[in-house]
This record gives structure tokens, sequence and C-alpha cells, in this order.
């Protein structure tokens, strides 16, 4: 039986938390001697960019009810098509909602945040992220049938091509629980969570007026833009770029934290990036401890300077 992984879409695009989810469900797959199906919801992309990171078939539910978002009829949509004892979700806002849902329904385990390639299949083992990324722990399926949410920037996306196969699903499920009254668009180009690199700002930082800054050296780096709870309150920033316990948690290659101070809640959000750079006038700021790397100094100064030589550098 196939290993089943729903392939998330944003306006019918493909996340790169899709392929991630992607490349994990074939390494879950070659474990099993199995193949996997990817499941979407009204895509736009063709499904040749899912068989590039291993899914041997791909499922495309076709329902204009789903178009706008609902966890429950998205979970309802996914189980009519995915009858597999293993299915695997990205651990994105919404698909970390669907899964939940789905494992009740099923009657299946849920595992989330699963940050390698299970340990065992048969009962499921993995090890996955726990006390908001402060530890680790070794979670085991008590049920044949299991749901694994994958941490984003954790396994990674890996290119496994194969030949695929297509197949369109023409579904109407009820959608009547969800209403959407408003959307509210991130002001960055890049989205936060799916960001490789992320230039994020704190009190430090004095003023809206300054965040300028901190736009062209993440324009500089191809990075999105954060910021810390504050300054989304005080309104410098959208709340779109508030990260922390209470805000997004986002993984990260690289996090770039400036003027921020490194309370425990921001690190909350922040901790699983995979390289942390911290630039403080404070050498006493807490957040040196979770640092790679620290640069204490004025970020009035260090900012300008460094997006200049990473321009010279990249020209
Ligand atoms: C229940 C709860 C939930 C919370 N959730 C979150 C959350 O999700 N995310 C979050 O961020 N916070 C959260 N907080 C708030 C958190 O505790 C801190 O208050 C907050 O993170 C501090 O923000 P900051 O680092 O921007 O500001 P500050 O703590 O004021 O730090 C500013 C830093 O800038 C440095 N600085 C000043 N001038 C310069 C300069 N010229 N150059 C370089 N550095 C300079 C200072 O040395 C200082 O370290 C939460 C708090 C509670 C109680």
């Amino acid at each position: 039986m196939a290993v089943f992984v729903y392939a998330e879409n944003i306006n019918g695009i493909y996340k790169k938390a899709a392929f991630e989810a992607v490349s994990y469900a074939k390494a879950v797959a070659d474990q099993a001697g199995d193949t996997v199906t990817a499941i979407s919801v009204n895509p736009t992309d063709a499904s040749d960019v899912l068989y590039k990171y291993g899914a041997s078939n791909v499922i495309n539910i076709k329902d204009e009810g789903l178009k706008s978002f609902s966890a429950k009829a998205y979970a309802q949509a996914i189980s009519e098509v995915a009858n597999g004892n293993i299915i695997i979700f990205p651990h994105t806002t919404d698909a970390s909602s669907i899964a939940p849902m789905l494992a009740v329904m099923n009657g299946h385990s849920l595992i989330t945040n699963a940050l390698d390639a299970p340990e065992s299949l048969s009962p499921f083992q993995v090890k996955r992220k726990a006390f908001s990324g402060k530890g680790f722990m070794h979670a085991k399926a008590e049920s044949a049938g299991v749901i694994i949410t994958v941490s984003q920037n954790a396994f990674g996306v890996k290119e496994n091509p194969v030949s695929g196969s297509e197949e369109v699903k023409n579904l109407s499920v009820a959608n009547e629980d969800t209403k959407v009254i408003s959307h509210e668009q991130s002001s960055g180009k890049l989205d936060l969570k799916e960001a490789e690199i992320v230039v994020s700002a704190g009190r430090g930082m004095k003023g809206p007026e300054n965040w300028g800054m901190i736009e062209d050296l993440a324009n500089v780096l191809g990075a999105a833009t954060a910021c810390s709870k504050p300054v989304s309150d005080i309104g410098w920033r959208p709340h779109t770029e508030h990260v922390g316990q209470t805000g997004k948690a986002i993984s990260p290659n690289l996090y770039i934290a400036v003027g921020i101070s490194g309370a425990i809640q921001h690190l909350a959000g922040v901790n699983s990036s995979k390289t942390i750079v911290v630039i403080n006038s404070d050498a006493e700021a807490p957040f040196f401890k979770s640092a790679d790397y620290g640069v204490v100094g004025d970020a009035f100064q260090i900012i300008p300077a460094l997006t200049e030589k990473i321009k010279a550098l990249k020209g």
C-alpha cells in the first residue's frame, strides 16, 4: 500500500514545504519497499514538479468548495482518497491543523514535527521536536495507521526523480463551517516560513523609520524579514512578521537577529534555525548564548556596512 503525502499549494503553486514532505515520504516509502502517492487540492502547477521529488502518483482533488480553506473540509477530502496506513503532511500552519482532524477521523496515531526519517515503521517510531525546539523525543505510534507532520527545513528537499502518473478526483465536500472574511497578505516578498534566510529585528532598531536598512540587507541576501513581538505590537511592523512562541515558528538555514535581546519566548520560535547570527550592542544580551556567530556593536553602523560588503562580494 502506498505512502500518502499531502502536497500543499498556495494559490495553486506548490510550496517548498510540499517538496520537503514529498522527499520525506519517498524516504519512508523506500524503507517500506513502497511508492509515494501525493495528494493536492486544486493545484495549478503541473504534477511533474512532484515526480521530481519521488511521487509516483499524484491525486489532484478538484473541488470548488475547497477554494476557501477549512481544516475539517480538507481532512474530509483527503480521507476520501488516502486509504493507506501512513499519511505525511508538512508542518505548515494549514497542514498542521488538517493532520489532527484526519487522525481523529481515521483513528490513526498522530506524530507532529518529525525531524528525521523513521527509526522503525512497525511500530512507526521517529525523532521529533519537543518543548518548542529546546529538546527532542522519540515518539512511537500506538496504532497501525499513523499521520506524521514533518518539521519545516529539518529533512530538506531531496530530488529523487521517478516517472509518475496523475489522477483527477472531482469532489464536492461540504465546506460550510468556514467563511473567509478577509485575507492578510504578508508584506514581504518571501513567505517567512518558507524562507532559507531571515533577517529579523527588534526594539533595538528604535523606530519603524529605521527598517530600511533591515530591508536592504534582506534584499541583498534574498531573505525574508521578521521581527520580535513588541515591534509588531506597537505597529512598527505587520503582525505577519512576528516570530516566537506567540508568533510564527520558523527554521531557516540562516537567522540574523538585529537588536533583539533573545527572550525565551522569542527563542521558542527561532531556535530551530540552522545558523543563528546575533547583532547586539550589549555583550550580555541573552541571545548570544544561542548564537553560532555574534557581533557586539551598534546595528546602525554594522547593518549598512554588512549590506555594502555583501553587495560588493556579489557584484
Ligand atoms: C506570554 C508571552 C509571550 C511572548 N511571545 C513572544 C514572541 O512570540 N516573540 C517575541 O519576540 N517576544 C515574545 N514575548 C516578549 C518577550 O518576552 C520579549 O519582551 C521580547 O522578545 C523583547 O523584544 P526585543 O528583543 O525586540 O526588545 P528588547 O528586549 O527591548 O531588546 C532590544 C535589544 O536591542 C539591543 N539594542 C539596542 N540598541 C541597539 C543598537 N543600536 N544596536 C544593536 N542592538 C541594540 C539591546 O541591547 C537589547 O538587547 C512574549 C512575552 C510573553 C510574556
